[in-house]
């Protein structure tokens, strides 16, 4: 028996945003492999196996997603957002690369999902709308040093940068280090975006300029959004801004 292995992408939180292709997945695999918190947002039927484990140790849980698959199950691996950013996709192709020959035959097919930076730019407009980046401020896999060399060099380059893993109570210093970074090189009024659970029921969202911008005003489901020096603020009365990102640049 071929078994099949899809890594899927639940989107941001709510499930209208979650693809149809995802949940088809879902519903037809026999084992649900994933960060328990993600699972719990999926409701298993009967006859269908879940694999919780804890946050971290994500190369185990791909290979034990490989095991399975090779044994002839039909495996669905889970990540919010979109599973290649910051997230199983890759862990599943490490193991891959480095495991069992058999595992290259398997069928492994990967689902996008609306990452967290597509949903939160949607609800305050456009800021997304010219170059930018992505840069988790995690220092679990990366050194400290590398996450503040990629951050200047996208400061300096005038992408609007995305923050993954801004803050947890694991890693409480690093937003801090982080915006005050970002304040030696843009501009003070440059908007910056805490996007907090965005699509689930309680989203918040808060707009603040570079310059006052503190990093308590994230936590572990908050996706920052740096805007650039050309990042326009539409002011409305009795209603929150807009942001967006012109088409064009100056040179
Ligand atoms: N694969 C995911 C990212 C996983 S990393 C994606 O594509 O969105 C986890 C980080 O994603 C969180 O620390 C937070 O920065 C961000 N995030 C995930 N879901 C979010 C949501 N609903 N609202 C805001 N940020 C979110």
């Amino acid at each position: 028996m071929s078994g099949r292995l899809t890594i899927i992408g639940l989107g941001p939180g709510a499930d209208e945003l979650m693809a149809p292709e995802a949940r088809a997945a879902i519903d037809a695999a026999t084992d649900l492999v994933g960060y328990a918190t993600y699972l719990a947002r999926i409701l298993p039927h009967p006859g269908q196996t879940v694999h919780g484990s804890d946050n971290g140790a994500e190369l185990d849980r791909a290979r034990h997603a490989l095991r399975l698959a090779s044994a002839g199950h039909n495996v669905a691996v889970l990540s919010s957002g979109d599973a290649g950013v910051f997230a199983m996709a890759s862990a599943v192709f490490e193991a891959i690369e480095h495991g069992e020959a058999s595992w290259r035959a398997l069928d492994v097919r990967v689902i996008p999902g609306i990452s967290a930076m597509f949903a939160a730019a949607a609800r305050i407009g456009a800021p997304l709308g010219h170059d930018f980046c992505a840069i988790s401020l995690s220092d679990n896999l990366k050194p400290w040093a590398l996450v503040l060399r990629r951050l200047r060099a996208a400061a300096e380059a005038g992408f609007v940068i995305a923050l993954y893993n801004a803050a947890s109570r694991a890693r409480p210093w690093q937003l801090g280090a982080a915006l005050d970074l970002l304040r030696e090189i843009l501009p003070p009024t440059v908007p910056v975006v805490f996007a907090t659970a965005i699509s689930r029921p309680d989203e918040t969202i808060r707009i603040i300029d570079l310059a006052a911008a503190t990093p308590d005003l994230a936590d572990m489901r908050t996706l920052v959004l740096v805007g650039s020096a050309e990042t326009r603020r539409i002011a409305r009365d009795a209603a929150p801004c807009w942001l967006y990102t012109p088409r064009s640049a100056a040179s």
